[in-house]
């Protein structure tokens, strides 16, 4: 199937429901700059492009976020994202006209009133201010000047697009298919435009700077992601995928085709045939780089002289996973109890 264009990128479509995200997602979505975490239970396996990326990362980060489920640290970065994404979808529930950046503005305050309900947002900035956790240049000296460069990052989204100019067909939307080896791949779009004549514009909105090339890479790998999950249910190659990139002002827009999208399928399937070798036999290796440094597992990672738990085989095959590993039982002195 072609390709519709998006002509003037000036999108004035239908605005169909949008399929609520699961409680808890607005964290997800913000950290896609970061590292984002599944907090929604998948109804049986399935690959998120952060998760993709995780295993191409280091294995042994994968089995920690997505098998063991081990806590990991919000920052106050991610915290941010969260808020500002809230911001940018409730946006688009005002009438066009009334999408001014004093209206965007306004909506900070009550997503931040239920943001800083969540656990572990409010202590955040206690800790910061505590222990110099947060000792970059950058870093907010209290929860009003913190909402100020939130609202920093809502002004210069009006500097990449038009918001009157837009109806966005979803927000925040669930994009699923099972390819046909019974994959299923999962995620959250930020936002999906679609043009009247169909064509389709995935739009992701980033907190952080425009990336170095290799981070790049990653972002697009997340946004071909998205592309190929569409194609596969929509049968359209989407006509542009772009990040807007909100702390430098700058946008960067990807078009892709037919046959890169056919090469991208085939990349998922063999990481996806990684990842099921190593949970059948629970060898997840640690891989370390230079992220490790933003790493949260350090103590239980071997590369760092840790030991990680034990591989938690029960909760493996309860999500569905096929293991040949043996169910042991362990003492309590073996697990740490007591
Ligand atoms: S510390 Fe490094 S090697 Fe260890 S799990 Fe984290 S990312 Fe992987």
């Amino acid at each position: 199937m072609g390709t519709p264009s998006l002509g003037d990128m000036t999108l004035t479509v239908q605005t169909d429901p949008v399929p609520a995200a699961p409680a808890g997602h607005a964290l997800d979505a913000a950290q896609s700059d970061a590292t984002p975490l599944d907090v929604t239970a998948p109804r049986r396996p399935s690959l998120s492009p952060s998760r993709a990326a995780d295993f191409k990362t280091c294995p042994l980060l994968y089995r920690f976020r997505t098998i063991d489920r081990l806590p990991e640290r919000k920052s106050l970065a991610a915290v941010r994202g969260t808020l500002v994404h809230s911001v940018l979808e409730r946006l688009y529930d005002l009438p066009a006209a009334g999408r001014t950046v004093e209206a965007a503005q306004e909506l900070l305050e009550p997503a931040w009133a239920e943001l800083r309900e969540e656990p572990g947002v409010a202590e955040l900035f206690a800790a910061a201010q505590e222990d110099g956790a947060e000792t970059t240049p950058s870093a907010p000296e209290s929860v009003e000047s913190w909402l100020l460069s939130a609202g920093k990052l809502v002004e210069k989204y009006f500097t990449l697009e038009d918001p009157t100019r837009i109806e966005p067909h979803g927000r925040e939307e669930l994009v699923e298919v099972t390819l046909p080896d019974g994959l299923l791949l999962r995620g959250f779009v930020d936002r999906l435009d679609v043009a009247p004549n169909g064509a389709l514009r995935v739009v992701d909105y980033k907190t952080g700077a425009v990336p170095r090339e290799a981070f790049e890479g990653k972002a697009l790998f997340q946004m071909k992601f998205y592309a190929l999950v569409l194609w596969r249910t929509r049968g359209v190659v989407a006509a542009q995928l772009k990040l807007l990139y909100l702390k430098d002002g700058d946008a960067l827009t990807y078009a892709p085709d037919e046959e890169e999208l056919i090469r991208f399928e085939r990349t998922l399937v063999a990481i996806w045939a990684a990842i099921e070798r190593a949970v059948t036999t629970g060898d997840f290796r640690p891989n370390k780089t230079r992220l490790c440094d933003w790493c949260d597992h350090q103590a239980v990672c071997p590369a760092w002289g840790g030991t990680p738990p034990p591989f938690p085989v029960e909760a493996v095959a309860a999500a569905g996973w096929q293991t040949q590993l043996p169910v042991v039982e362990l003492s309590s002195s073996e697990v740490g109890a007591g």
